[in-house]
């Protein structure tokens, strides 16, 4: 028996999928990547191809088993971490009735007003941890339900199958034997009771859900099925699924309480570990389900911030500050503050912790002496201003944050940024060496499963701080600073 040295991690994404080989440290050896199509039919629609999805992954599987020119068994199994809350339905011979419905597509708000004004958004919120949106599997699985002729007739003969991402992948590399879900993913279809660990019967009658059309819901780690050599050319065991975030926030090795972590990105995804309680979330904060592992669920209070690297592009593309999005570091540091300048990116309104879905965005405090640097760096500043908030909700609800935080994404590069967040949070950063902490979280959930490492512990062991950012100005002078964003919210909500 060849010695096994690899997990094979799928990571596949909103834009993208990919395939990465991982050694026994956890260190990437080979990957392989490919982009697949998008399709907006109408206003507010995000589409994929379910099947484009499936060979993407298969092709970037090949591709980058064959780059790392290793033999198929020296892989101990696979993980898999993916976009989440998209929604596939497709009749158990393999042919899905509807594209599959993007965590984007807000085609389905209709659907969601209907539901919050008849039912109120408690109701959705006790069982499932979820403020009732769009974004949630539960109103496209409906939309599909209401929208596709022949759909309702073959999901009461019992001739559908529902899924998330994760579900469809395992269904099809399982050649359609196992139609399973993780409870972390589970936890973002809004179908599912985050505290009993079931799919929820009246969610489900809301939905049109019938029990036979859903996966099972499944730890996160463990023998969790085989792929099928006929479809993938091997026959290996799927060790780990876990939706991006969750897969995040496991990779950055928030494995206790208050243990949180940042991505920026396009936006601001933020996690913290509320240990094995589920907290009743309060002002549009998300709780969620992050893993179960060894038959203990661990929970996470989530926040996002909508613009964040998105400004950048702003700055970017509409304005032309700058020609990449990595030159506003450059642009920033020509001066040494922001001469006054705030910036309130409401382009559509205001999440967290002011609701405000009118008002829009604002540069306050300009003078004749302003520059594009001063400008440049309010900018930033507003990525963690704005994180700031979201994190100030969490420690409110949670009682306590850990001291460091640990930050990944796009924008962590950009040292500016980064300090600033750490003076306005009075808290350190920690950038990770990995910087692929979705991929590599789950990459490590299934090395769990393999049991090549004894637990957590040993896992948070390989974790490694390639820089961490201590605060630098005074409590005084982030107390000043933090009220003076506020003060600029303020003055941004009173113009209509
Ligand atoms: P996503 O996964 O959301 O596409 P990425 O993690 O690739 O995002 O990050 C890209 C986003 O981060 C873009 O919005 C870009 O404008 C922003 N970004 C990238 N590099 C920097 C940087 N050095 N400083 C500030 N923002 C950046």
């Amino acid at each position: 028996m060849p010695v096994k040295k690899y997990i094979l991690a799928i990571d596949q994404g909103t834009t993208s999928s990919r395939a990465l080989l991982f050694n026994r440290k956890l260190e990437v050896v080979a990957m392989a990547q490919q982009e697949f199509p998008q399709y907006f039919p109408e206003p507010g629609f995000v589409l994929h191809n379910p099947h484009e999805i499936f060979s993407s992954v298969l092709q970037v599987i090949h591709n980058c088993i064959s780059k790392a020119s290793i033999e198929i068994d020296e892989i101990e199994g696979i993980g898999i971490t993916n976009q989440r809350e998209t929604t596939v339905v497709w009749k158990r011979n393999g042919d899905p009735v509807y594209p599959a419905i993007v965590w984007q597509s807000r085609q389905s708000a209709t659907i969601i007003d209907r539901w919050t004004n008849d039912k109120g958004a408690d109701f959705f919120r006790e069982k499932t941890g979820l403020v009732p949106d769009a974004y949630f599997s539960s109103g496209k699985l409906a939309w599909i339900l209401e929208h596709v002729p022949e759909a309702p007739r073959l999901a009461e003969q019992g001739e559908l199958l529902f899924g998330t991402v994760d579900t469809w992948l395992v269904w099809k590399l399982s050649g359609g034997k196992s139609h399973l879900t993780d409870h972390g993913n589970a936890s973002r279809t809004m179908l599912f009771d985050i505290h009993r660990l079931k799919w929820d019967a009246s969610l489900c009658n809301l939905a049109g859900a019938h029990h036979d059309m859903l996966p099972v819901p499944v730890e996160s780690i463990g023998e969790l099925a085989v792929t099928d050599s006929d479809v993938c050319g091997f026959s290996l065991p799927i060790l780990a699924m876990a939706g991006d975030q969750q897969a995040a926030l496991f990779g950055q090795t928030c494995f206790g309480p208050g243990e949180a972590k940042v991505t920026y990105g396009t936006g601001c995804f933020l996690l913290a570990n509320t240990g094995t309680q589920a907290l009743q979330p309060q002002n549009g904060l998300l709780s969620t389900v992050a893993w179960t592992i060894n038959g203990r669920t661990h929970y996470a209070l989530e926040g996002s911030v909508f613009v964040a690297g998105s400004l950048i592009q702003w700055f970017r593309d509409a304005l032309n500050f700058i020609v990449h999005s990595n030159d506003s570091e450059a642009l920033a540091s020509a001066c040494d503050d922001n001469g006054g300048v705030v910036i309130v990116p409401a382009f559509t309104g205001l999440g967290a912790p002011y609701w405000d879905s009118e008002a829009r965005g604002a540069i306050l405090g300009l003078t004749r002496g302003t520059s594009k640097s001063q400008i440049m760096r309010a900018a930033l500043e507003s990525m963690a201003l704005q994180t700031a908030d979201i994190l100030r909700l969490m420690e409110l609800q949670i009682g306590h944050l850990s001291g460091t935080l640990r930050v990944d994404g796009g924008a962590t590069q950009n040292e500016i940024l980064m300090q600033f967040q750490a003076d306005i949070l009075q808290r350190k950063i920690d950038r990770p060496a990995q910087k692929e902490s979705t991929v590599a979280g789950v990459a490590a959930m299934a090395a769990l499963a393999a049991n090549w490492y004894t637990g957590p512990e040993e896992l948070a062991e390989l974790y490694a701080v390639e820089k961490t950012f201590s605060p630098l100005k005074s409590d005084d002078w982030a107390r000043a600073t933090y009220q003076r964003w506020q003060r600029a919210v303020e003055a941004c909500r009173l113009f209509r």
